[in-house]
Order: structure tokens, then C-alpha cells, then sequence
């Protein structure tokens, strides 16, 4: 299983979901504490964030270990804003480790990650074509369909997930996905922890596990469908 944690709210740089906290997605990536898929997350990384001047999101995609990049600490203190998405990568075996294969995934101002695996068979059906050949790019390709019909972020996810659910029984289906002022995300299968921070007006962090030692963190029940935006945090049996 990979790793994930998006914030959205008062702008941060992504060292705040990356380098600043004791348990942040650094530190996820070698010593996890509640993975139940894999040890270590080592097969890439991600991160995504909104810029002022466009509303397509900016990324920055690497199939080298986190820990081993040896530019992202200047990089990940200067990118900032409201809504941020980044993800470390455990690649599911027989799955190609190339960026295109790295979350965040991105179509128009959308970002997803996946923290699971599921049967291509029971997604390719919803999608015409996917950036890579790895599970996930074909989870994202079929939400991005969805996007491109028209549904808002937290629909495309549910119908998504509840097709894949159903045609794989075995698929675990922890997406977390953002569009610059909403964050949505499920838990199926898979850890997904909850903070509304100190002062929770400032914002909400979502993540697979928590990035610190803070009271405060909220296990989202499996299968459940949370939604964050300006006006507070959903959550939805799924
Ligand atoms: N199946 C996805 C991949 O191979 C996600 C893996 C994971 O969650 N560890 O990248």
C-alpha cells in the first residue's frame, strides 16, 4: 500500500504534509506505522499543488524513493497553497514503476492518488485509456471520465469505487482526490485518518495515517466517503 495525505485550507507549503511533521510522508515512506500491505513505500513519489496563476494543478512525479531526492526539501517549502495532495509509492507487484504510474494522477484542475490494488478487468470498462498499464492510472482515467461528464468530485469517486467494489470483492479502493477547493476521499479496504487541526477553521488534513502525535486524528470507518470544502467536512457511509 502506498501512502497519502492532502490538505486543504489556509495555504501551506507541501513540507507540511512531507518534512514537518514526526510522521510526515518522509518518514511514512521507510518506517509506516499502520501499513497492512508492504514495509516500505520506496517505488516513487508525488506531490501536487494550486498555483494563482492557472487552475490546473502543478506536479512533481519521481520513481526514486522520497528520501533520495535530493531537491525536494527546497521544493517542497516553496510550494504552497490552499489545497495539497502527496502520495509515496509502494508499487503492487507486476505493476510498471515509471512516473506515468505515480500519483498524483491529474486531469484538468483534478488530482487523485490510490492506496490499494484492484483488478484492471473492473475499471478498464469504465475508461477509454490510461496513462500507464498500472492499476491506479486506470482507477484515475475512470473518475476522470467521470469529471469530463460532468460529475462533481465526490460522485465520480462513489460510482467508481462502488463499480470496482462489486466487480472485484477483493479491490482495495482508498482514493483521495482534490480539485483546488474540495477535497474527497475513501476509505475501503485501508486505513484513512482525519484532522480538523488546532483552530479548525484554518483547514482539514486527510491521510492514510497520521503525520504526527497531535490529539485529534480520526479513524474514518471503512467504507466511508469523506468530503471536505469550505463550508466543513461530510462524511458518508459508502
Ligand atoms: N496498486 C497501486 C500501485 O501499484 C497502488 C499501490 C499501493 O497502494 N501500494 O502503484
Amino acid at each position: 500500500m502506498c501512502r497519502h495525505a492532502a490538505w486543504l485550507g489556509a495555504p501551506r507549503p507541501l513540507a507540511s504534509l512531507i518534512h514537518e511533521p514526526g510522521h510526515g510522508l518522509l518518514r511514512q515512506a521507510h518506517a509506516p506505522r499502520l501499513q497492512r500491505y508492504g514495509t516500505v513505500n520506496a517505488d516513487g513519489f508525488g506531490m501536487g499543488w494550486y498555483d494563482v496563476c492557472r487552475a490546473e494543478p502543478v506536479r512533481y512525479r519521481r520513481t526514486i524513493p522520497i528520501w533520495a531526492d535530493a531537491n525536494l526539501t527546497d521544493i517542497a517549502r516553496v510550494a504552497r497553497s490552499g489545497c495539497l495532495l502527496a502520495a509515496v509509492r509502494s508499487a503492487t507487484a507486476g505493476m510498471p514503476i515509471e512516473e506515468s504510474a505515480t500519483a498524483p494522477f491529474a486531469d484538468g484542475p483534478w488530482l487523485l492518488s490510490h492506496n490499494g490494488r484492484v483488478a484492471r478487468e473492473a475499471v478498464r470498462e469504465l475508461a477509454e485509456d490510461a496513462e500507464s498499464s498500472c492499476d491506479s492510472a486506470w482507477l484515475a482515467a475512470a473518475v476522470f471520465t467521470r469529471r469530463r461528464m460532468g460529475d462533481p468530485l465526490g460522485e465520480a469517486l462513489v460510482e467508481v469505487v462502488t463499480h470496482a467494489g462489486v466487480k472485484d470483492p477483493d479491490a482495495r479502493l482508498n482514493l483521495l482526490a482534490c480539485d483546488g477547493r474540495s477535497i474527497a476521499a475513501t476509505a475501503w479496504g485501508d486505513t484513512l485518518f482525519l484532522h480538523l487541526g488546532d483552530h479548525p477553521r484554518d483547514g482539514v488534513l486527510m491521510a492514510s495515517e497520521p503525520l504526527d502525535d497531535r490529539p485529534g486524528w480520526q479513524a474514518v470507518p471503512d467504507r466511508t466517503l469523506v468530503l471536505a470544502a469550505a463550508d466543513g467536512v461530510h462524511v458518508q457511509p459508502l
